[in-house]
């Protein structure tokens, strides 16, 4: 089986890698950037090893799995091959994994390592995953291997953020960019990978992604589900208070976290919920469907109520008007719980029966 098998999308720049791998044109250093969580890291791990395989095949970027490359490379294990990349929690990739501790600075690291000769017929491959997190110091430090790899060695720097790299780190790859997964990927993936529990878990997480897999993986916390079920449930009643309603998402929000940033991101998703299911109702009112089929099934009854006012229409236009303007406080940094309670009263106030939409 292909070891690409199990990588969804990319296919532009596999065949870029396999053109430039048959006429020998490979460079020494590339930088692939693009958003997080759409496979990057993974594909350039693919590379590496169809690099250190010793029995490439037709198909240069395919890797037999079963050579003296291949095994230690699969069992994590190949002293050729080297990883560094910021480590969960931190915010910089700490100089000392490029260089070595400050008492053995050039003594250990990724550079001293790579400039170690690899195992005979072998060449080293180093991966710098999170490189966007290289402070001045660490770019600078890194620049040297950078401006003259050892011999037989090949770097791949991984980024999201392109503006946050040296503009010498990046003048000395060839950049390679990648895109957004499609949707249909990202539910596969997830599917695959048994992330979810069932496929319409797959379809509204993948719908969401905006094209990759960990936002996707994000919206699957079950606290965030849990939440997103309550406001459903909330929306679909005849009449619902919105501060109490708010109290209850805020109270569901300081279980998930307290810190103010990871508040204003799940902030964020909760309003994006709300769009999500004004938008279903929307598309009930356009193409009425079979109940079945219908993704976010409090949207029905929610449809039946709103057909009571007087332009149904207008109103929904208006409850998505005003929960993208709350996407938008909470980017102004407006606090969180003021958001929620203004979003939330105002929406119980346009969906009250005596007070129709204008
Ligand atoms: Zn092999």
């Amino acid at each position: 089986m292909s070891i690409w098998t199990s990588l969804r999308g990319h296919a532009e720049q596999q065949e870029m890698f396999r053109r430039t791998i048959r006429r020998h044109r490979l460079s020494q250093a590339y930088l692939f950037v693009g958003p997080e969580g759409i496979g990057k890291q993974q594909f350039a791990r693919r590379l590496a090893q169809s690099l250190l395989c010793h029995n490439p095949g037709e198909d240069p970027l395919e890797a037999c799995g079963d050579c003296s490359g291949c095994k230690p490379f699969l069992a994590g294990a190949h002293p050729d091959f080297l990883y560094v990349g910021c480590p969960e929690g931190k915010r910089e990739l700490p100089i000392a994994l490029l260089v070595g501790s400050e008492e053995r600075r050039g003594q250990e690291g990724l550079c001293h390592d790579l400039s170690l000769a690899p195992l005979p017929g072998s060449r080293k491959v180093a991966i710098v995953d999170d490189a966007d997190t290289m402070n001045d110091a660490s770019a600078n430090s890194f620049l040297k291997t950078l401006e003259e790899p050892p011999d037989r060695a090949i770097l791949f720097l991984i980024a999201s953020n392109l503006d946050a790299l040296l503009p010498t780190i990046r003048s000395r790859c060839q950049l390679v960019r990648f895109s957004s997964l499609e949707t249909s990927d990202i539910e596969k993936l997830l599917l695959e990978q048994n992330l979810v529990e069932s496929e319409a878990d797959a379809k509204f997480a993948s719908a969401l992604s905006e094209g990759s897999l960990s936002t996707a993986r994000q919206l699957l916390e079950p606290e965030l589900r849990e939440l997103r079920k309550l406001l459903y449930a909330q929306l679909a009643q005849p009449a619902f208070s919105g501060l109490s309603l708010s109290k209850l998402l805020l109270e569901g929000l300081a279980k998930i976290s307290t810190e103010t940033p990871v508040q204003r991101i799940n902030g964020q998703w909760l309003i994006r919920f709300t769009v999500e299911f004004f938008r279903a109702a929307l598309l009930r009112f356009n193409t009425p469907s079979n109940d079945s089929d219908q993704s976010i099934p409090e949207v029905i009854p929610f449809v039946t109520r709103v057909q009571t006012f007087p332009d149904p229409l207008g109103l929904i236009g208006q409850l998505i008007d005003r929960t993208v303007d709350a996407s938008m406080h909470i980017d102004q940094n407006v606090p969180v719980p003021a958001t929620l309670d203004a979003l939330y009263d105002e929406l119980s106030r346009l969906l009250r029966p005596s007070t129709p939409s204008r």
